[in-house]
């Protein structure tokens, strides 16, 4: 079956992404909005709208009745759930499909294997993917929980089975520390999650974040190359590239054919990522979890590559196999994505929303901007802070942030703070452009050198 109508159950940028894609296939498109989005750029963009909730997520965007009420009363073929709310949740994805609507993404018992990081390590193993060392399965038992901590080597990390979002982690560094935090983990856990399950890991130093994408269609699976997130702060990504820095040819082979592996372990459709550590130092990679959905910085792949990812998963929920063979898929120059956020990078990263009195956008080869923002827009208070992602292409990583910089400074969003002056500086900093950086880097220069930068336009 084709596709002929999707509702996006979803709001923001990405949501303007999906809708985009689906009319470029010919596909009515259906945006399910709280009534804080009834005036958003994905409710212009969309064929029609349907009302789901009150602001507040857990009312809308996380209601899976009102979003399943919503696909059958606009009679459309399938629901896309973009990515956070409901994307990764097997419950939403069982009652889509329940009520004779196609989801597109993995199955719900993909997405129930895979989202538990658990069981998503011992698949990893089961197809030879190395893993981080750590627990075999979840641990519950604070003596032997610490006797596994003390044969892994402190520090240690405790996770959260079913943590995401840069949430439920913890480091700790010795027994002692292991016996106060392992409680309030677990209770922390099960009030997040509704799962209280918690596993160990080794804390790798210096790591890089690396990440493979993959596109499945339930017979094969195929992989878009790689992508390299270790500009972080607080766990979540922040400025993101494809492919990675420095990886060396053989590692990278070694990488994708891994994840490969993995996504045909469980029969994977859809697009997928297989996130690892890698230590620059050793050459290791270390499987960490898959996110079972479109992730924030695919755009870095899709400008690689020239895949449109979100097209490709909705031809496969369609019934479609894969367009493309693996050798079809190609990397072309260097981009890189920095995550635009209302925030105020001179104020501790302080949410800021509030009213958009200005808006230019710069243009040119290889730039593309993927906003929810037009001029006169009030970014409501209610939702994560992105607002966009600016996305610079190059012939090569020098290139590319040549290009960057100048796209960064033709970019101007006014009536409130944004994070585009700290990309601005990142852009600059000699350890970013010599792509010496790790996991680990970020938190710690945005307290010296970043927080310079920030006095001496203070004193200006
Ligand atoms: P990506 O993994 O796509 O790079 P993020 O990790 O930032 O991006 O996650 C994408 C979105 O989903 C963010 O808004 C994040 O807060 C949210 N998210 C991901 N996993 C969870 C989870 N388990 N619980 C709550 N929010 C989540
Ligand atoms: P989430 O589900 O919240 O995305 P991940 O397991 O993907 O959690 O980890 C998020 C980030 O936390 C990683 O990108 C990395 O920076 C850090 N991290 C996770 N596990 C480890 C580890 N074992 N050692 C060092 N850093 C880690
Ligand atoms: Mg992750």
């Amino acid at each position: 079956m084709t596709l002929r109508s999707v509702l996006i159950a979803n709001r923001g940028e990405i949501a303007v992404r999906i809708i985009r894609a689906a009319k470029a296939l010919g596909l009515r498109t259906v945006l399910a909005h709280s009534t804080a989005d009834a005036g958003s750029l994905a409710a212009q963009l969309a064929d029609e709208t349907v009302e789901i909730g009150p602001p507040a997520a857990k009312k809308s965007y996380l209601n899976i009745d009102a979003v399943v009420n919503a696909a059958k009363s606009a009679k459309v073929d399938a629901v896309h759930p973009g990515y956070g709310f409901l994307a990764e949740n097997a419950e939403f994805a069982d009652a889509v499909t329940a009520a004779g609507i196609v989801f597109v993404g993995p199955s719900a018992d993909a997405i129930r294997l895979l989202g538990d990081k658990v069981m998503a390590r011992q698949v990893a193993a089961l197809a030879g993917v190395p893993t981080v060392p750590g627990s075999d399965g979840r641990v519950t038992d604070l003596d032997e929980a610490i006797a596994i901590a003390a044969r892994i080597g402190f520090p240690v990390m405790i996770k959260a089975a079913a943590g995401g979002g840069g949430r439920g982690i913890r480091i700790v560094g010795d027994a002692d520390e292991f016996a106060r935090q392992f409680p309030q983990a677990s209770s922390e856990a099960a009030a997040a999650f509704g799962d209280g399950g918690l596993y160990i890991e080794k804390v790798i130093e210096r790591a890089r974040h690396v990440e493979v994408q993959i596109l499945g269609d339930g017979t094969d699976v195929v992989h878009c190359y790689e992508r390299e997130c270790s500009l972080q702060r607080r766990r979540q990504k922040v400025w993101e590239e494809a492919p990675a820095i420095g990886l060396p040819d053989d590692v990278r082979q070694r990488l994708c054919a891994s994840a490969v592996a993995l996504g045909r372990a469980v029969g994977y459709s859809g697009a997928g990522t297989v996130e690892y550590l890698y230590d620059d130092a050793t050459s290791e990679f270390y499987f960490i979890e898959v996110n079972t959905r479109i992730q924030v910085e695919h755009p870095v792949t899709e400008m690689i590559t020239g895949l449109d990812l979100v097209q490709e998963m909705l031809k496969i929920a369609g019934g479609a196999t894969l367009s493309v063979t693996q050798d079809d898929i190609r990397i072309q120059g260097h981009a890189i994505e920095c995550r635009i956020n209302a925030e105020d990078p001179y104020k501790g990263f302080m949410p800021a929303p509030g009213r958009i009195t200005q808006l230019v956008v710069p243009d040119g080869e290889g730039i593309r901007f993927d906003t929810l923002l037009f001029e006169g827009y009030d970014v409501p208070p209610f939702y994560d802070s992105l607002l966009g992602k600016l996305i610079v292409r190059g012939h090569d990583r020098a290139d590319c942030l040549a290009r960057l910089r100048a796209a960064l400074d033709g970019l101007a969003i006014t009536g409130i703070p944004t994070t585009i002056p700290l990309h601005a500086a990142l852009a600059r900093d000699p350890s970013v452009t010599d792509g010496c950086t790790h996991t680990r880097f970020l938190e710690p220069w945005l307290e010296t050198d970043f927080a310079q930068l920030a006095r001496a336009r203070e004193d200006a």
